[in-house]
């Protein structure tokens, strides 16, 4: 469960703990990561407490979209990495740690060290396509 009380992001929107921030608004607040993967990785945050995208008010989200952007394209013209990777973990099983609902902006490089790690035969056989209609239809009807 999570809660605003001992939340991380929640005490640096409060500047109860110390954070190197890149801007601020009345919504959002974007600082860079203590803990960075890459030279220049940051985060975006909501300043009112929200797990992730499964319950993230969605105006705040849209404010949010327009802010990573503005934030990503920064990234870009300061650092001029060969690529950035937007992503944002909703649960545990996708590697949430802190549960107040975050984007990370990821410089990357050709040939860096990090990634997404995928098993190595994935790309033998495709999905059958019954299975991908079959699933599409429920994402469609949902
Ligand atoms: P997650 O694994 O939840 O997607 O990412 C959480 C991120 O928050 C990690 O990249 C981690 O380094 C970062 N982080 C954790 N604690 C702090 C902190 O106190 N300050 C800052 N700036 N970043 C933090
Ligand atoms: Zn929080």
């Amino acid at each position: 469960m999570s809660n605003s009380e001992n939340c991380i992001f929640c005490k640096i929107v409060k500047g109860e703990i110390p954070a190197s921030v890149i801007f601020e608004d009345d919504q959002c607040m974007a600082f860079m990561d203590i803990f960075p993967v890459s030279k220049g990785h940051c985060l975006l945050i909501p300043k009112e407490h929200y797990v992730n995208m499964m319950d993230v008010d969605l105006d705040v989200l849209a404010h949010l979209s327009k802010k990573l952007a503005e934030l990503t394209r920064k990234v870009h013209k300061v650092l001029r990495p060969d690529g950035i990777l937007n992503s944002v973990a909703n649960g545990k099983g996708a590697g949430q740690e802190v549960p107040h609902l975050h984007f990370h902006i990821i410089p990357r490089n050709v040939g860096d060290p990090f990634g997404f790690r995928f098993p190595p035969d994935y790309r033998e056989s495709m999905a059958p396509r019954e299975e991908l209609d079959s699933l599409a239809e429920k994402f469609r009807s949902a």
